[in-house]
């Protein structure tokens, strides 16, 4: 079988030596052989035998064994023909002359035999380096990737150019349960007994399949992809042949780089599930603790000054200062109420921007009036300049990103101080700042201020931490940015900031239209 092998091998590298070569041999003996003619008469026959070796020894560098042999055979054949007399006869009568008739076909043996051995090794070489760069280049892309998706796509690409062949990953759902079909592979699925090989390799960790010598009755070959702390599953590849030699220490390499990049995926994707689980633990632990605390208190008001109305017989400021708690109440009520319900239209996704052109003097006095209660023991102070141009914007959300800023504002800068309001238009950017003389933000709260359920240690009760979360979510639905930095003189200062066109006029009148 080995024989019958190396010699199909032989065969093709003699043939692949191509026919120009073989030409290429015939036509160089016959012009040497023609241009050694004067040389011949000159210097006589041994001369010629000198120039068509030398010929001969320069092809075999070149040229496979195949056309080396014709190069030597026609030399010699031309040689004694030609040029040893007698002339135009195969006679030869010297027994030097029948030694350099031999010596052709030794060189031309020796030469070629030495020039194929170096070409195997310089080919040998080259395919070592060629793996080496693709193995490197394949690391360095997997080291780039992140998720799962860009790794299969990296090792997809790279077993299709350096394999030649089409691979199917079917990978695990993270419980240890095999997908039946591809992740990126969408249309690739396993038949029954596909799936159960698959199956059989995912939990034995070992090959079966076309070649193998475990359920190879299926089309695909299927290899485990290892890993350390999790296998992230099976590679299914349809093959001519089981790799062996090099190309298989090469294939089992680049299997190994592609499983360790995918269990670092995996693993990273466990984590961040653990992360959310513990994440979302304590999210409601604090909705819980805060919503119960927050709503006990203007729930036992309501209930204590409605009691006393129903119950007993007030004097009529007493009645008046009973229904005016009532109603304070229930606008606390209602504030928190309307802020969680923001916030899980937030955390849905179910915020829809509908943008259309307002005059910010029209925003500025919405929210004055909603917040003239609070506003009272303050001063408001609205800067607008006159050539403030139209802006393009959502007005409910942006009222109430506003209403938030300006009510809390009023909750905890001291009473009589003022608060500023003011917008311009710079550059295609609405810049809105919301200035108090209150405590300001402790250094260290600055970076977390627009989280959720954020509140300054101490803060008085009345909130869920959620309003300047809200602020950022309404602004950023605006494609704008929301920042916070304490005053030099003392006090907070908010700065919304939202991209917004230059309203063009007969835009403008084409969209009243
Ligand atoms: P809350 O509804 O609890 O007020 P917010 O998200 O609106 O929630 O505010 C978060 C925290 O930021 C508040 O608890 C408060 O401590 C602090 N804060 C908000 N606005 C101001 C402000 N203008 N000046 C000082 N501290 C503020």
């Amino acid at each position: 079988m080995d024989i019958k092998k190396t010699i199909q091998r032989i065969f093709l590298q003699t043939i692949g030596s191509g026919i120009n070569h073989y030409l290429l041999s015939v036509l160089g003996i016959g012009i040497t052989a023609l241009l050694c003619t004067p040389l011949y008469n000159l210097q006589g026959y041994h001369i010629v035998s000198f120039i068509l070796l030398f010929v001969v020894s320069i092809m075999a560098t070149f040229m496979g064994i195949g056309p080396v042999f014709v190069a030597a055979t026609l030399s010699a054949l031309v040689w004694n023909f030609f040029f040893i007399p007698p002339n135009l006869t195969f006679h030869i009568d010297k027994t030097e002359d029948i030694l350099m008739f031999g010596l052709f076909f030794i060189i031309a043996l020796v030469n070629g035999v030495l020039t194929s051995k170096v070409r195997r090794q310089e080919r040998l070489a080259l395919d070592r380096e060629e793996r080496t760069n693709a193995l490197f280049q394949q690391t360095r892309e997997l080291s780039k990737a992140s998720g799962i998706d860009e790794v299969l796509a990296v090792a997809i690409e790279g077993i299709r150019n350096h394999f030649h062949t089409d691979p199917f990953f079917i990978l695990q759902d993270g419980n240890n349960i095999l997908y039946s079909s591809g992740r990126l592979q969408k249309d690739k699925k396993l038949s029954k007994s596909e799936y159960n090989t698959a199956e059989w390799v995912f939990t034995n960790s070992q090959k079966a399949g076309k070649f193998t010598g475990n359920l190879s009755s299926v089309e695909y070959t299927f290899f485990p992809l290892p890993g350390t702390r999790l296998s992230p599953g099976v590679l299914a590849v349809k093959l001519d042949q089981l790799f062996s030699g090099d190309q298989k220490a090469f294939w089992d390499t680049f299997l190994t780089q592609i499983s360790n990049a995918l269990e670092r995926e995996f693993l990273g994707e466990l984590a961040q599930k653990a992360r959310f689980l513990v994440e979302s633990d304590r999210l409601y632990k604090t909705l819980f603790n805060s919503i119960s605390h927050e709503l006990r208190i203007p729930v036992a008001t309501i209930m204590g000054a409605s009691d006393s109305l129903l119950n007993s017989l007030h004097p009529e400021n007493v009645q008046s200062a009973l229904f005016n708690e009532i109603f304070t109440a229930s606008l606390r009520l209602n504030r928190l109420i309307e802020n969680l319900l923001n916030m899980s239209r937030l955390e849905s996704g179910q915020i829809s921007v509908r943008l259309d052109w307002y005059d910010m003097n029209d925003l500025a006095n919405k929210v004055a009036e909603d917040l003239k209660d609070e506003l009272k023991p303050y001063s408001l102070v609205v800067s607008i300049p006159d050539d403030m141009p139209l802006v393009k914007i959502d007005y409910g959300l942006l009222e109430q990103a506003l209403y938030n800023l300006i009510y809390n504002a009023t909750q905890y800068a001291p009473v009589a101080s003022e608060i500023d309001l003011c917008t311009r238009y710079n550059n295609g950017t609405m810049i809105i700042q919301v200035k108090d003389h209150g405590p300001g933000f402790p250094e260290a709260a600055l970076g977390s201020v627009f989280k959720k359920f954020f509140r300054v240690d101490g803060s008085k009760t009345g909130g869920l931490g959620l309003g300047l979360s809200i602020v950022k979510g309404f602004v950023e639905a605006h494609k704008g940015t929301v920042a916070v930095e304490n005053r030099e003189g003392g006090g907070s200062e908010f700065s919304i900031r939202i991209p917004t066109e230059n309203p063009d006029i007969n835009n403008l009148q084409l969209e009243n239209e």
